[in-house]
């Protein structure tokens, strides 16, 4: 199989498109009616399979644990290829979030055992935080993991667990010791969620879709040797962003694609004369054109220094309140003409306001919360103390 560290910019483009193009069912793209569409459930497996065969899985994994082991730059033009293909995003955990953390803090056997499963797609894994009153205020979090002998006993419940019902496994943080410090007694626990005492109960999001879940243990037993990283160390791993996922979640992609979708209502509406519509959308595409410049210099930063700064909070910032900015536009001059009662369409417009506009909402929520991150922002690149 090609080492594609090897080839020219342009090769590796060529040859990724290529791929692509034979490869990806055309109907699975995200459109102007699903701009924000991902790919879940047995879709979602199909192709992270299929670009496991091809040799195109985990770009950002070393090469030794059966990754691609790009450089930065070669990851964000691997992205670049997926979206000029209209490739619907996979939220893949296991390979995002677990398999970084398992190759930092994982033992050897640990990481021989779990990784190939993760590119090979027979674990599907969940990320199991938040609960009840502990979302923002994470370390808050009560789920418990008393040990006895080989195992440990899990009571409590997680909630806005993103497709735990289409997940075999839940990577998750518990109370294992009651510290002094609400941060300390938290360990990082793989669960395995077919064991006996767990239910899993999906929860509609505000646009109908069952897009998360409730999960709850009861009496759960789940192996000592499943502890990531040793006991109470959960907080630290927790906090080892790994990878570059802070930046890709700061991509223009999705308030380009919402743009492209005022571009396409002003133009079916026969806006553009009218200069208050005209002047709204002008002042969106240059937010949008900022982003993209700010985007470019902090991964020209990345890929000069390494690491990114703290500043590169603001971009999850500015990115996700732009996508709704110009999704409340969208709403805004459409108007009537783009409604939905009940499960009809109302208009000739081929979009799907409702769902973009209700898409849009949890963005600023998912990820840490808008306020939250001003908050760290102001801390640590302002250097402003709370009073
Ligand atoms: C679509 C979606 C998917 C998610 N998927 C997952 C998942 O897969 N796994 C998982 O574990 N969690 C997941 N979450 C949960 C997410 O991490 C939490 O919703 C988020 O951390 C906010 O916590 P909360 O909902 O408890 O709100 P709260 O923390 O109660 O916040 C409520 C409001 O108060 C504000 N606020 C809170 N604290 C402060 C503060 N100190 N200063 C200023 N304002 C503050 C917040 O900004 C927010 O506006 C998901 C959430 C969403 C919306």
């Amino acid at each position: 199989m090609t080492d594609w560290r090897e080839t020219s910019d342009a090769a590796f483009e060529a040859g990724f498109s290529a791929w692509i193009a034979e490869h990806y069912p055309a109907d699975w793209r995200h459109s102007t009616v699903r701009p924000f569409h991902r790919l879940r459930g047995e879709q979602a497996t199909y192709w992270l399979r299929l670009l496991q065969t091809g040799g195109w899985r985990a770009p950002a994994w070393p090469r030794e644990h059966g990754g691609m082991g790009l450089g930065f730059a070669r990851q964000r033009l691997y992205r670049a290829v997926l979206e000029q293909h209209h490739v619907a995003r996979v939220l893949d955990f296991g390979e995002q979030m677990l398999g970084p953390i398992i190759m930092t803090f994982g033992t050897s056997e640990q990481k021989r055992t779990l990784l190939p499963r993760i590119l090979s797609c027979d674990d599907i894994w969940c990320q199991g935080y938040s609960e009840p009153n502990a979302g923002s205020d994470l370390a808050s979090l009560r789920m418990t993991a008393v040990e006895d002998g080989d195992a440990f006993i899990v009571n409590g419940q997680k909630i806005w667990t993103t497709h735990a019902q289409e997940s075999t496994h839940m990577f998750a943080l518990v109370r294992t010791t009651r510290g002094e410090r609400k941060q300390d007694g938290i360990s990082f626990l793989l669960i395995d969620l077919q064991l006996p005492g767990i239910r899993v109960r999906p929860i509609a999001n505000i646009a109908g879709e069952e897009e998360y879940c409730e999960v709850f243990c009861d009496d759960v037993r789940v192996p000592v040797a499943n502890l990531i990283g040793g006991r109470d160390q959960g907080w630290t791993i927790a906090k080892a962003l790994l990878g570059h996922e802070r930046i890709w979640v700061g991509s223009p992609d999705m308030a380009r694609r919402a743009l492209a979708l005022a571009r396409i209502i002003v133009t079916a509406l026969g806006l553009w004369q009218d200069f208050a519509v005209a002047d709204q959308f002008a002042a969106l595409a240059t937010d949008v054109h900022d982003l993209e410049a700010l985007y470019g210099s902090i991964c020209d930063a990345v890929e000069r220094e390494g690491a990114p700064g703290p500043q590169v909070g603001m971009l999850k910032i500015l990115a996700t309140e732009l996508q709704q900015r110009i999704c409340d536009f969208n709403a805004a001059i459409a108007s009537d003409h783009a409604g939905v009662v009940g499960e009809d369409r109302i208009g000739s417009l081929p979009v799907d306001l409702h769902w973009q506009l209700m898409m849009a909402r949890p963005v600023t929520i998912f990820g840490g919360a808008s306020e939250v991150q001003r908050d760290i922002l102001a801390r640590s690149v302002l250097g402003l103390q709370s009073r």
